[in-house]
């Protein structure tokens, strides 16, 4: 396999949710032969730690609201390495194919004529799940499973079909959803989704800093204000999730807000 990192080829990278131990082989090896490589700020420190002394690592990170490039810049900027006859690998967090803004750059690769390749991560969700010691599918109870992002372009609001995501046979996994957090609860309760359902908060999953939250659909908006940080969270919605962790109850909430 490594010998298809040829000169010349851009390999979109999974870095998975942090944990380095979550790489898969194919990415190690392709981290370890390429000549450049373009990393998200949500790749893990520890993910970073493993490239070779000597290669050129760039940053092109985007956190929501403080993007360092924007991702026409990136495009270019991969394309013309490989051009220049680099190796490239651009990592991303988690699998390059969930809201990771691949099919852009792929198409960039390919309209420049270079060679490009995806290798898949561990998405957030099971990241998440696994630290849960839960399952996000369960025999009729969890028949479908939803990766949905609540981030709603800059002065653009938050369309989504509500109806069909409050499907209380489903488990949804909403990715930037911190910021509509009140929106999503409001919308799934107004569609039909009971304000019992279970939900969990997953921040930093496979980090050392992860924390989870387990709540409901009702008090998701306090959660996702008071309980959460900094880092990425991923947010679990439904039945699945019932029984995760500590149910952050009103009376935990108060405690929480209390100063
Ligand atoms: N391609 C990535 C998702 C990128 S979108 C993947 O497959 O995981 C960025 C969002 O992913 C964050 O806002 C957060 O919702 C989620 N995310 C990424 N890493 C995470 C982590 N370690 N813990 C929790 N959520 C994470």
């Amino acid at each position: 396999m490594a010998d298809e990192f040829t000169s010349g080829t851009v390999w979109l990278v999974g870095a998975g949710p942090g944990d380095p131990d979550l790489l898969t082989r194919k990415a190690e090896r392709l981290i370890g032969r390429a000549s450049v490589i373009f990393y998200d700020a949500l790749v893990g420190k520890g993910v970073l730690a493993l490239v070779p002394p000597g290669v050129r690592l760039v940053s092109v990170g985007k956190r929501s609201g403080r993007h360092s490039k924007d991702q026409k810049s990136i495009d270019a900027l991969i394309a013309e390495a490989a051009l220049a006859g680099e190796r490239v690998v651009r990592l991303k967090g988690g699998d390059p194919a969930i809201f990771g803004r691949a099919t852009e750059e792929l198409d960039a690769c390919r309209a420049s004529g270079v060679p490009v390749h995806v290798c898949p991560g561990v998405t957030a969700a099971s990241a998440a799940a696994a630290s849960l010691n839960l399952s996000l599918t369960l025999r009729g109870l969890a028949r479908r499973l939803t990766f949905l992002t609540a981030h709603a372009r800059a002065g653009e609001e938050l369309e989504l079909d509500w109806q069909a995501l409050a499907d209380p046979q489903a488990t949804l996994a909403i990715y930037m959803g911190k910021a509509a957090a009140p929106r999503v609860s409001a919308k799934l309760i107004a569609a039909g989704l009971p304000p019992s359902t279970p939900v969990v908060l997953v921040e930093n999953a496979s980090l050392p800093d992860e924390r989870h939250f387990a709540t409901r659909l009702d008090l998701l908006p306090l959660a996702a204000r008071t309980a959460l940080g900094d880092g990425p969270a991923v947010i679990l919605v439904g039945q699945a999730v019932a029984g995760a962790g500590k149910a952050l109850t009103s009376a935990a909430v108060r405690e929480l807000t209390a100063d």
